[in-house]
């Protein structure tokens, strides 16, 4: 089977190349294609009546509400426009809890009397859409009986057209909902989190005499991921239903060569990436850079950054290009955070700043020594805001998928620090003691604390192995993972960046307004901030088992998995501050709280069935067939009157791991038979009975992988699926 599924794939890379290879055209002027699929403001711009425009900028840039005669306008033209594109249907996208997108589609037609038809799209469509809600997870904030859940048109977000093989869509983003107001989605939060964000950087901007009235929270997400021929996928349950394989011995030659980040990317993936990446351009998804990444088979694609809503929208339409892209080159995407034991995991490297509305990065340190405190300011609020805030980030983190990676020496430990960097270091260090005369690369600096550092614009070095490191102007929140959606995490480093700024705002006014110079305010805050948040920092190897020793010394958190780090969310810190800016209530919050650990109960079940079933009816059969086949070759011999010793030493070997294999396999099945109890204790029971329970039944089933002859091996290898390209 194994070999069925391989010259499988070498038929399809074949027909690729000879066929899709050679008669691929290249596409047009790539400027000319960015953004040609979306009512952008350049097409607003034209279409639009004027004062229609004009509310419509006012809504994106200012957040003011919008009107339903300017909803109309802009459901007329926003319909005309994609009519003319060929579109006959349009959707309310949305991101439910569930960690997809969804969406409903609806078609513009509307019958006429006389038998004809007319296209028609109101502004109350376009405003408000009702799918049938009641299947998507609401954790209890919505009661059956007011079942209803509204999406709602983000403005913010442009809506864009989905072309596919024989249809046009107009997609428009949307929040999620319930009848109630409450968010049911990932979008809602993101957005309250901003506005939060907004309002409090913008008081601390003031102090320093800046006039902005907005500021953004920007993103450029680096997602990583596998490309594996879809042949071999085909052939893999586990792939299928969890998105990573349950068993699979380690092949000879896995990552340790070194030769696969940034190496030449194999033909038909270039192909796959760079067909995917015009799809990108076309809906205005901004992809800048594509390269190989660590693992075998494994790759990255990152964007330019922009307003974190947009990004966030933007990363799922990424993901789900990729997917669609690869299928048409025989390519399956995995963006599972752990497809194959043994080989590194796929993350989302989160790079994170503020922006105000003049596109001043607020965590760039500017050219002069005023930009530079304002700087040092930002950047403390953030240590303060990692710092108080530490456990529900690691809680936005958590999931079945990430347990695989976090922590295991690939990836960021599950403790949250940050790394600032020698330089940066140790000017706070400076500060703390008093003020920061230099710079660590020499040149004096006058800093009565008036004259703060001149900062250098890179940061100089860098460090794999935090969770969070300044990257010279802006933080790269690594932990993220693969598959999840980034509003999630953003919507958590927002509010805490707006409870620190919250706090700094409040000092330095306070200071301000008792006639104490800004200088001096800074200073003494700058001092407290550091002496409080410096156990946050952490510039050395997050990897190393001294670190999870001093990390405890500091009483940072520890959470190692999904089942420990939940409960974050709830706790009654989180809940007040959540609510107070205005994020998530109280009933949002423990509703998501709800959906996360059902869902972590689902993934760990799914998997443990999953294995259960791949061993009684995949490895069980083709490990008995060997057993018999071993077991009639020594009776030959034997009834010849020789001896094959070694052959009955395997045979001895082979049964007895058959038949612990066999029994594990019923165990496991044993333990998964389990109900009752809350949702939490089965959590516990999930990650302390049925995890272990797994992970010794694939130890077992990868010894009988290497033993077995790969003829009647039921399923594509490692060596197959990672190199086969
Ligand atoms: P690095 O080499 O540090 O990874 P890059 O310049 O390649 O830096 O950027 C990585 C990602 O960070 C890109 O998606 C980029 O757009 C994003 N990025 C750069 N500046 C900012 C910013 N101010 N806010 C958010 N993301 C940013
Ligand atoms: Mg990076």
């Amino acid at each position: 089977m194994g070999s069925a599924a391989l010259s499988a794939a070498a038929k399809s890379i074949r027909d690729w190349s000879v066929t899709e290879g050679r008669t691929n055209t290249l596409p047009a002027k790539v400027t000319d294609s960015f953004g040609s699929l979306v009512f952008n403001d350049k097409v607003q711009q034209e279409r639009l009546p004027k004062p229609a425009y004009r509310a419509l900028r006012a809504t994106i840039t200012r957040g003011e509400a919008l009107d339903l005669s300017t909803a109309d306008a802009v459901a007329t033209a926003l319909k005309d426009w994609a009519v003319e594109h060929g579109a006959t249907h349009y959707t309310h996208w949305f991101s439910p809890l569930t960690g997809i997108t969804a969406e409903k589609h609806d078609s513009f037609l509307t019958p006429a009397s006389d038998g004809t038809a007319l296209a028609e799209f109101r502004g109350k469509e376009l405003i408000k859409g009702e799918p049938d809600a009641s299947s998507f997870p609401s954790g209890g904030m919505r009661s059956t009986f007011e079942a209803r859940g509204y999406t709602a048109w983000d403005p913010t977000s442009p809506p864009w057209l989905h072309v596919a093989s024989n249809n046009v869509t107009l997609v428009i983003p949307t929040a999620f909902v319930s009848w109630t107001g409450e968010a049911l989605d990932k979008k809602t939060p993101l957005l309250r989190s901003m506005e939060a964000v907004s309002k409090q950087a913008v008081r601390v901007l003031k102090l320093f005499g800046s006039t902005a009235e907005r500021v953004f929270s920007t993103c450029g997400p680096e997602q990583e991921y596998f490309l594996i021929d879809r042949n071999f996928y085909f052939a893999r349950p586990d792939l299928i239903n969890a998105g990573r394989t349950l068993f699979g011995a380690k092949p000879p030659k896995g990552q340790e060569m070194e030769d696969q980040y940034f190496g030449s990317i194999p033909e038909r993936v270039l192909a796959c990436m760079a067909e995917a990446e015009l799809e990108l351009f076309k809906v205005g998804v901004p992809v800048k850079t594509r390269h190989n990444e660590v693992a075998p088979s494994q790759y990255e694609i990152a964007p330019i950054f922009e307003n974190a809503n947009v990004a966030a929208d933007h990363q799922m339409m990424t993901m789900g290009t990729i997917k669609r892209v690869a299928a048409k080159y025989g390519l399956e995407a995995l963006m599972h955070e752990k497809p194959f034991a043994g080989v590194n995991g796929s993350g989302k490297h989160n790079n994170w700043s503020l922006s105000d509305e003049f596109g001043n990065n607020l965590l760039g340190p500017g050219d002069t020594p005023h930009d530079n405190m304002q700087f040092l300011v930002f950047a403390a609020a953030v240590l303060r805001g990692v710092d108080r805030w530490q456990g529900l980030l690691r809680a936005t983190i958590a999931s079945a998928g990430n347990d695989h990676r976090l922590g295991a020496n690939e990836a960021p430990p599950a403790i949250l620090s940050i790394f600032l960097g020698d330089q940066l270091t140790d000017i706070f260090e400076q500060i703390e003691k008093g003020s920061a005369k230099s710079t660590k690369q020499g040149g004096t600096l006058d800093v009565g604390v008036s004259v703060l550092p001149k900062l250098p614009r890179d940061a100089g070095d860098r460090n794999r192995t935090s969770p969070f490191a300044f990257t010279g102007n802006k933080f790269e929140f690594r932990a993220v993972s693969s598959g999840q959606n980034i509003a999630w995490p953003n919507t958590a480093l927002n509010a805490a960046m707006a409870d620190a700024l919250d706090s700094v705002a409040t000092e330095l006014e306070g200071a301000v307004a008792k006639g104490q110079e800004l200088n001096k305010a800074v200073a003494t805050l700058l001092t407290k901030l550091i002496k409080e948040h410096k156990r946050i920092i952490f510039n050395g190897n997050g990897y190393s088992a001294e670190w999870e020793k001093e990390a405890g010394k500091r009483k940072l958190l520890n959470l190692k998995n999904t089942v420990d780090a939940l409960p974050e969310l709830v706790t009654p810190a989180v809940l007040k501050m959540m609510d107070k800016y205005k994020v998530l209530n109280d009933r949002e919050m423990h509703a998501r709280y709800e959906i996360f650990l059902e869902n972590y109960n689902k993934t760990v079940n799914v998997e443990g069935q999953l294995m259960v079933l791949m061993a009684n009816r995949y490895i069980l059969p083709a490990a008995l067939e060997y057993q018999t086949q071993i077991g009639q070759s020594v009776a030959a011999v034997k009834a010849g009157g020789a001896s094959a010793p070694q052959a009955k030493k395997l045979l001895g070997r082979y049964t007895k791991l058959v038949d612990k294999f066999k029994s594990q396999t019923d165990a496991l099945e044993g333990v998964l038979d389990h109900s009752g109890g809350s949702a939490e204790k089965h959590a516990k029971y999930m990650r302390d009975k049925v995890i272990p329970a797994m992970n010794k039944l694939r130890e077992l089933g990868d010894e009988i992988e290497v033993l077995t002859p790969h003829a009647i091996w039921p399923l594509p290898t490692y060596r197959e699926m990672l190199f086969v390209k």
